[in-house]
């Protein structure tokens, strides 16, 4: 356990200290599991938002985008079945007042994790996890609204929208990448479980009977884009088939993406089979059609099925920043170094004119301009030794790192420095960009 607690320490203070992840109103001592994300974080963010939807939006000719609003009408959660179903059990600790969820395994056996309370808990009563707030300058039951607990019934009660509009025919796939909140009893693990999060979903839609076969295709989808794209190790990486016991009331099928945490193995990403049900109660719900006609035969029409998935944004942040961290060994020094694929390293480059004289700094700065006319993203430093001003890139994870120095007035070239073989070669000034615009793509 102590390693566990050990690794998770070392992530969290390294994403703090490199400005990845803060703590949500820190100087006022924290918001419950709410975090920001901080100048290296957000970029980090960008490009796994961004490798998303190249892949699941740009690439393709049959996936719609979305961007609908978190507020929605209320009659969409009755719908959807999240006013009567969306709970998880809760107990109260009768000593300290603390909640749990009742089915928490540090709360089996009945004795308080907190106090050490036995025979600490009553009955557990149901939660709903939805955050409630008002809309208008009224306070009364009829102005409920909700925060959106998932992005995917914005997509939902748009598909004939988007159906009219794009004149996509099924099969196709709406995406959206949105925040979502949830009432958490148990949040925890840094920004594993937090109460306010971003989801990536992707609902496609299919003619009722090819739903296995879509099931299999999106499956076999997400582990290459999990493996090539964001470049997580295989091993790290399984599916967990949902048993009759942990279905959801909608769905036919469902499969967990696992990754391997320290913490053990967790889902953060849900491929589901939801059948029909979400497009048939919206259309029992608000009275409108929602069937799909087939242009080529206007006598078929059906309600499609629908195959999901559903990732977390930040909890795929943090498996990409799981699998990067590495503590190694080089030249007898003990480095840390963040290994992201240099498509999603928040800084793709950084310049370092060797010393501050000779005219080294206007040209690495001149260079650092190239760099940003280019649309890549670059990191200027001249202070410390260069050993010191590697260390700080490996740190934040930055794949290249260019050095300026006596040789460069001379001949043109400059050294640049690989992050993770630490070979370092000697190229033409004019060449960089094009040679990290290669790698980094
Ligand atoms: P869990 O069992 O972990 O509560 P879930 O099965 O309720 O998750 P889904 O409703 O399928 O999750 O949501 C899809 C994805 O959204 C999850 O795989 C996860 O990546 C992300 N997600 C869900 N809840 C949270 C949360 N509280 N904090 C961060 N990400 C979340």
């Amino acid at each position: 356990m102590a390693n566990v607690n050990d690794m998770m320490d070392k992530l969290v203070s390294l994403a703090k200290r490199r400005g990845f992840v803060f703590q949500s109103s820190e100087i006022y001592g924290g918001t419950g599991s709410v975090w920001d994300y901080g100048p290296l974080g957000v970029e980090l963010k960008r490009n796994v938002r961004d490798a998303w939807w190249r892949s699941m939006v740009h690439m393709r000719d049959d996936i719609e985008g979305l961007d609908a609003a978190i507020l929605m009408h209320p009659r969409v959660w009755e719908a959807s079945g999240h006013i009567a179903g969306f709970t998880d059990p809760l107990v109260e600790c009768k000593n300290c007042h603390r909640r749990f969820r009742g089915d928490n395994a540090d709360i089996q056996g009945g004795q308080c994790p907190v106090c050490g309370t036995r025979e600490a808990f009553g009955e557990p009563r149901m939660f709903n996890l939805m955050f409630k707030t008002f809309m208008g300058p009224v306070e009364d039951t009829s102005a409920v609204v909700y925060l959106r607990p998932e992005t995917a019934q914005g997509i939902y009660v748009n598909f004939q929208n988007v159906v009219t509009s794009s004149r996509q025919r099924v099969p196709f796939g709406i995406a959206q990448v949105g925040k979502a909140f949830r009432n958490e009893i148990t949040p925890g693990n840094f920004i594993f479980r937090t109460r306010e999060f971003e989801q990536m979903e992707m609902q496609f839609f299919v003619e009722p009977g090819s739903d296995d076969e879509w099931m299999e295709y999106w499956k076999a989808a997400r582990r290459q884009w999990h493996e090539e794209v964001m470049g997580i190790r295989p091993e790290k990486l399984r599916f967990h088939e949902h048993g009759a016991d942990e279905l959801a009331h909608y769905a036919k099928r469902a499969f967990d993406v696992e990754y391997e945490f320290p913490f053990g193995w967790q889902e953060f990403e849900g491929i589901h089979n939801r059948t029909d049900f979400d497009l048939k109660r919206h259309q029992e719900y608000s009275g409108k059609k929602l069937e799909y006609v087939d242009p080529t035969d206007t006598n078929k029409r059906y309600i499609p099925y629908i195959i999901e998935t559903s990732a977390g944004l930040d909890r795929t942040l943090l498996v990409v920043l799981m699998d990067a961290y590495r503590e190694e060994e080089v030249e007898g020094e003990q480095r840390v170094v963040l290994r992201f694929h240099p498509r999603l390293a928040p800084l793709k480059v950084a310049i370092f004119p060797l010393v501050k004289k000779d005219g080294l700094p206007e040209t690495a700065r001149r260079i650092h301009d190239t760099f940003k006319a280019a649309g890549i993203n670059s990191f200027y430093d001249d202070s410390g030794s260069i050993g010191r001003r590697y260390r700080r890139q490996d740190e934040a994870g930055t794949p290249f790192c260019i050095t300026v120095d006596g040789q460069t007035a001379e001949d043109g070239t400059v050294t640049m420095r690989d992050r993770d073989t630490l070979q370092q070669v000697r190229i033409s000034a004019d060449a960089v960009v094009a040679y990290i615009q290669e790698r980094v793509r």
